[in-house]
């Protein structure tokens, strides 16, 4: 490998919005087998929006909303932003939390108006041991729609099941079909719950799905996919993406995600869409070939 192509691969791709922080990435990208993508932020824009709330017997919708809101003020998640707006497009008034929690990568819980609010996945749910059953039918039907399911409870039972819709980004399925042709497999990594991540896999055409992953599980999902099929690239956004970015063949973040990922990672993308990806994976089989 001459450092004279690789200085002008780099280049290039600088031009097109991509950075090579180290330069032997540009070799270890035109080797992987699989692009690896986080889901939230990384395929979808990362905003979701609160289209679906159900509420248990005995519970309103009105109520329902200002609690979680108000356990949500105290969070910095996606989620966390997703459930305020909705609260403040109905006009609610959004009461004081306290004792807030947040348990990464399930969910958070907090003291409103004397009562114990917990909002989440359902592992956390099932974990606080919290009956699901009576609002399951409406939690799945969220889910297969590929949108995220969260659960309140209140006071240790089931209060309402919230669906939350985070659309994947315009030149997500474009860049999909173009790491098809260029002959790699590709894999979702997300914490998000397994039918909502198998709905927007399948619409998609991602060939494997990991799911429901903490966030310290995303490095063992990597080692498993690379056993499986060869090298990867990873693509990531954010904090709990860190260890990811930096275990991979190749890490790369998206310049719009946190400074964590960036720090983490081996390329940085200027922009958010995937394009750019696809644009240095072009960029590093090029410039390889002309090596060799
Ligand atoms: P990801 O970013 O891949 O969705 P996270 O680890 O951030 O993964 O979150 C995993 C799951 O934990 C979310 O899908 C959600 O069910 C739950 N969760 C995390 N934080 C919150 C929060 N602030 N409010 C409600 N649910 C949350
Ligand atoms: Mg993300």
């Amino acid at each position: 490998a001459t450092p004279t192509s690789i200085m002008v691969g780099t280049g290039r791709a600088a031009e097109l919005g991509v950075l090579f922080r180290k330069g032997d990435a540009l070799q270890a990208l035109q080797g992987a087998k699989v692009v690896a993508l986080d889901k939230t932020g990384t395929l979808t824009a990362g905003r979701p929006a609160l289209t679906a709330l159900s509420v248990a017997t005995g519970h309103d919708r009105a109520t329902a909303l200002a609690f979680a809101a108000a356990v949500e003020t105290k969070s910095e998640h996606p989620i966390a932003r997703a459930i305020l707006r909705a609260a403040e497009e109905d006009g609610l008034d959004v009461p004081e939390a306290q004792d807030f929690e947040s348990h990464t990568g399930l969910g958070v819980t907090a003291t409103v108006e004397g009562r114990a609010v917990l909002i989440g996945a359902e592992r956390f749910l099932v974990q606080r041991g919290i009956d699901p059953a009576p609002l399951r039918a409406e939690a799945d039907r969220i889910a297969s729609e590929g949108r995220t399911p969260l659960w309140l409870a209140v006071d240790g039972a089931v209060a309402a099941a919230i669906g939350v819709d985070d659309p994947v980004k315009a030149s997500t399925p474009a860049a999909i079909r173009a790491f098809h042709d260029l002959g790699l497999e590709v894999a979702m990594i997300t914490g998000d719950a397994a039918t909502t991540a198998r709905a927007v896999a399948d619409r998609l055409g991602i060939d494997h799905v990991v799911a429901e992953v903490m966030p310290a599980g995303k490095v063992d999902a990597l080692h498993q996919l690379r056993a499986d099929h060869g090298a990867i690239a990873f693509v990531g956004d954010g904090i709990n993406d860190a260890p990811a970015l930096a275990e991979a063949d190749v890490g790369i973040a998206i310049g719009t995600g946190t400074d964590v990922a960036i720090e983490a990672a081996d390329v940085v993308l200027m922009a958010g869409e995937l394009d750019a990806v696809v644009r240095a994976l072009a960029i590093s089989k090029a410039t390889i070939r002309n090596i060799r």
